[in-house]
């Protein structure tokens, strides 16, 4: 029978309403949900192609559907029941809290969970076990927005919502590439800006990024200057009159302060510090003081850094400086990386936090939390945050880590610390989803958990908005929801006389968890208490929707309560009042300095590393990676560079470069990019040793990009600084090249992959990716045609039997492949040719020691072009490209395949306005009418190509 369930996305923090169509307990289709407020129908390149993902051929081979016990590392892991594998997990770690405290545990959690298994977690480490040692990989996406946020307006709590893009009269972007990172949001901006030309769009980021593109004014600020910056902008405010002094008096405290500091952030001292001109910052600073309505926009660029409260608070106060707050269409909007970012603050799910805002470090929060759990106390020694944990397991302090829902040793920071904690830990549990994942490769016991499409509960996105998220369809296997895993294990303490022996953990459902959290944010900022779940089942809302509107506020002593007006069921705006949660009710400025980034490049480290995100993965690929189709925009791995600098060190497109910073090295291949600026390098944060691999000439794993970041991190808010690292950048000399590409059998790529990934290492660089020939999306309910390409490169040729098992493992090893091998010089030819009807193609290709052909060749294989005439050219080291054969073309839309190529030819043709040939292109080819997450770059290949008449 043919069911649909509404949804939610479980990718970014914006939150997106989904409709999952299942039959027979399968997932087939997902779309938009028209009613939910966070997309109104839409979805972007990874939202809408999530049912690829939970299709039985890809879940199969990715999946893990039963506890595994690893003997000792490096072992397989073997099969074991629910109830040993629970009480072995049980005893081990009864066993070292008895022997060294409950200090000694760390449970390290996610933003991917949903609010109840938060919930449940943190009771458990809090209450049960009596550790604050949990923290979760939020603290790597948004704790200094967290910290930025209290420490001037009094409260976690972003007070904008979506609607205010409608309201706003001035855009100001920083730190976010929106258009890749957000990008149902970026379509609401686009809409804006059609609907209001007036509409002034100011971004600032180190990169000329798709978002910065699309900015009326683009300041290319140095990594890490954004303090600078901000001061620079209201000392121009000061003295133009541009500040609301009625405001300041009215509403806030501290304003002489900050004024005394930026009197030394002249306009000519902030240009120089942050690379701008001069007048591109008196116009940023006019267009956020003077328009009407200004909407600050801002992610991980002011996040992930040393100074990253600093840099949240400084933005804040220009908009307290302004009046730019509590109005439609003007306040400082953080949005979060994560789906569910903003449920693990609700719940106190961090190390310095309790439920229901409330802060550890207070006494009688701690009171509170305790009585509400029926727990005699709650630990008052403050926990270890994420880079602290796994320093402290590195160092032989934590002796047992718990992690769920997270692949730490792809996404923290300076791994080779990581992976010492993770070989040190004496027991670690990995309680996941995917089977795939380094971190998985490392446990000791893994434990199988539910995930998108089947998981029940809440999450709630950037703008205070509770969505549901419900399952459609049953678990896989013998995977079990987090919260009840979490709840069954904390149970087995308690049998081992572990914690109290009350009955903290009474839940029988995510609802009964999700009351016990409503009434613990009774009297709170964000109060829930008039809510439940039958009112989420009409639709999502916005939290506070307090049972009592005349009540309540933050009633920890140094906040009012709130008035009536900050009551309203389901709250789209805060602060309309101009009244804070502060124990005077004015907001206050922070008076806080600029600080350049912890690692500034010298002689030694010459290049600025930035990180971020790609267009159509997520974090370290677990999900998104399974599909051939999304590595159509961006295929492998990369360092990018400025081609000025490229041509000045002698560097060209391709050439593999050792990437080195203080803490580790990586090979990766080189791509210029006019995005990045001179003096800087990029790497997309998703690259973690799953995909990119290698053994370092000491012997060691490589272990992707955040070999390189560093684990320095902000004083208040203890996030790490992932955005910036001094690295120097290389040419390695690695003559020996391979390419290896084939087609795969249905439902059999994920597991080679997953068989070559253990082969990476048996070269000093190497990396493996899927492909795919992405169908029209809506023709794309069948199984999907996936292939792999694996790339490497060695001083010399390595043995001949590597070679032999990676042609075993891609078909390339039956009596009808073409060969040819010289051992003497290295080279050695493996293809594949296949006969369909008339046709034949080439299916798969081994190119050892010489890949200069490769532009061609993977043309051939991956576009299933003719190649019955190509055989003897296929084994021809260096054969140049036969006329027929033009060399493959970046994918741009990856809804309907439509390549860079393609784009560029029909622009060829297109005469008109910029918006008139964008409406051709899209006729043409209907690029961009779908998901609409290759419009930003359409609309720069728009702009970068003539009209006709003017190139004729
Ligand atoms: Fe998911 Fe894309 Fe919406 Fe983010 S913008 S929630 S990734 S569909």
């Amino acid at each position: 029978m043919h069911k649909e369930t509404r949804s939610t996305c479980p990718y970014c923090g914006v939150g997106c309403g989904v409709i999952i169509e299942s039959r027979r307990e399968q997932i087939i289709g997902v779309r938009g949900d028209p009613d939910h407020p966070a997309n109104f129908g839409r979805l972007c390149s990874k939202g809408s192609t999530l049912h690829l993902t939970a299709a039985p051929e890809v879940t199969q081979q990715t999946r893990l559907l039963q506890p595994l016990l690893r003997q000792r590392r490096g072992a397989a892991p073997q099969p074991l029941a629910w109830d040993a594998a629970l009480d072995l997990a049980a005893l081990r770690f009864a066993d070292v809290i008895r022997t060294h405290g409950p200090d000694a545990v760390g449970f390290y959690v996610s933003g991917q969970l949903l609010t109840e298994d938060y919930y449940v977690f943190n009771k458990l480490a809090k209450g049960l076990v009596g550790t604050n040692n949990i923290d979760t990989n939020s603290r790597l996406c948004m704790s200094s927005a967290v910290a930025g946020y209290k420490q001037t307006l009094g409260a976690d709590a972003p007070p904008a919502c979506y609607e205010d893009v409608d309201h706003a009269d001035c855009l100001f972007i920083v730190g976010s590439n929106t258009a890749w990172a957000h990008p149902i949001l970026f379509r609401r901006i686009e809409e804006a800006k059609k609907r209001k030309p007036g509409l002034k769009i100011v971004v600032a980021d180190p990169r000329r990024t798709d978002t910065a593109a699309c900015a009326d004014l683009f300041l290319q600020i140095q990594p890490g200057t954004d303090v600078a910056l901000f001061h620079g902008m209201l000392h121009i405010m000061l003295w133009e009159g541009w500040t609301d002094a009625a405001y300041i008096a009215a509403h806030t405290t501290g304003f002489d302060g900050l004024k005394a500091t930026v009197r030394d952030y002249t306009p000519d001292t902030v240009a120089q510090t942050c690379g701008i001109p001069k007048d591109a910052l008196y116009q940023a600073a006019q267009l956020f003081a003077t328009s009407p309505a200004t909407l600050s926009l801002y992610c991980q660029g002011l996040n992930q850094s040393s100074s990253g409260t600093a840099k949240n608070a400084a933005l804040i106060n220009l908009h307290l400086a302004t009046g730019q707050i509590g109005k439609p269409g003007a306040a400082p909007f953080s949005l979060t990386g994560q789906p569910n970012a903003m449920g693990g603050r609700e719940v106190g799910g961090l190390a310095n936090l309790l439920s229901a805002h409330r802060d550890l470090a207070n006494p009688q929060h701690r009171a509170e939390v305790a009585a509400l759990w029926g727990v005699p106390s709650v630990p008052e020694r403050p926990g270890k945050t994420a880079v602290e944990m796994f320093q402290a397991a590195a160092d032989g302090e934590i002796k047992v880590l718990w992690i769920a829902c997270t692949n730490p040793a792809q996404s923290m920071p300076d791994q080779a610390t990581v992976r010492r904690a993770l070989q040190r830990a004496e027991f670690v549990v990995v309680q996941e989803a995917f089977a795939t994942t380094t971190t998985a490769d490392l446990a000791d016991l893994l434990l199988p958990a539910t995930t998108w499409g089947e998981k029940d509960g809440t999450v709630t996105n950037s703008e205070r908005r509770i969505s549901r998220v419900r399952p459609a369809v049953p678990a896989p296997g013998a995977a079990r929801h987090d919260w009840r895993i979490a709840v069954d294990f904390a149970r087995r303490l308690q049998g081992l006389d572990i914690g109290p022996q009350a009955e903290l953990f009474p839940y029988d459902s995510p609802e009964s968890i999700w009351n016990e959290h409503r009434a613990s944010t009774r009297g709170r900022d964000l109060d829930i208490t008039g809510l439940d779940y039958a009112m989420l089942e009409a639709g999502p809302r916005q939290w506070p929707c307090p049972a009592d509107p005349a009540g309540g506020g933050n009633d920890d002593g140094n906040a009012t309560a709130l008035p009536s007006p900050r009551r309203d069921f389901g709250k789209a705006r805060l602060y309309e009042d101009g009244i804070f949660p502060t124990a005077d009710g004015r907001a206050r400025f922070a008076n806080v300095g600029y600080r350049p980034v912890a690692e500034p490049r010298d002689a030694r480290y010459p290049f600025a590393l930035t990180t971020g995100r790609l267009r159509d993965q997520w974090h370290g690929m677990s999900r998104t990676g399974t599909l051939g189709r999304l590595f159509g925009h961006v295929a492998e791995p990369a360092v990018q560079m400025n081609a000025g600098d490229m041509a000045r060190r002698g560097l060209h497109e391709g050439d593999l470069v050792h990437v080195t910073s203080r803490r580790g090295s990586i090979l990766v291949p080189l791509q210029a990019s006019a995005e990045v600026a001179g003096g800087q390098a990029f790497i997309a944060m998703h690259w973690g040793s799953e995909f990119l691999g290698g053994m370092s000439s000491a012997g060691q794993p490589l272990a992707g990009v955040n070999a390189l970041t560093t684990s320095a991190y902000c004083p208040d808010s203890r996030q790490p600084e992932l955005k910036h690292a001094a690295v120097k950048i290389l040419k390695a000399e690695l003559p020996w090249t391979l390419l290896a590409m084939a087609w795969l059998p249905t439902g059999t790529a994920l597991r080679t992959r997953e068989a070559l990934r253990q082969l990476l290492v048996r070269f000093p660089y190497a990396s493996c990716v899927p492909f795919a020939k992405a169908a029209p999306l809506s023709g794309a309910a069948g199984p999907q045609r996936t292939g792999l390409l694996l790339r490497a490169a060695a001083h010399e040729a390595p043995p001949e039997e590597l070679l032999v098992q990676i042609e075993a493992l891609l078909g390339l090893d039956d009596a009808g492949v073409l060969r040819y091998a010289d051992r003497k010089r290295g080279q050695r030819r493996t293809a594949r040719l296949q006969q369909t009807g008339a046709h034949t193609t080439l299916t798969g290709i081994l190119l050892g020691g010489d890949t200069r052909a490769e532009a061609w060749i993977r043309a051939l294989l991956q576009d299933e072009l003719p190649a019955q005439s190509y055989g003897r050219l296929l084994l021809l080291p260096g054969a140049a490209a036969p006329v027929a054969v033009p060399p493959r073309s970046r994918q741009v839309c990856t809804c309907f395949n439509v390549s860079a190529a393609a784009i560029e030819s029909t622009l060829a043709q297109c005469n008109g306005s910029e918006s008139e040939r964008l409406a051709t292109l899209q006729q043409a080819l209907q690029c961009g009418t779908n998901c609409g997450s290759c419009v930003p770059e359409l609309q720069r290949l728009v702009r970068l190509t003539p009209p006709l008449a003017q190139a004729a």
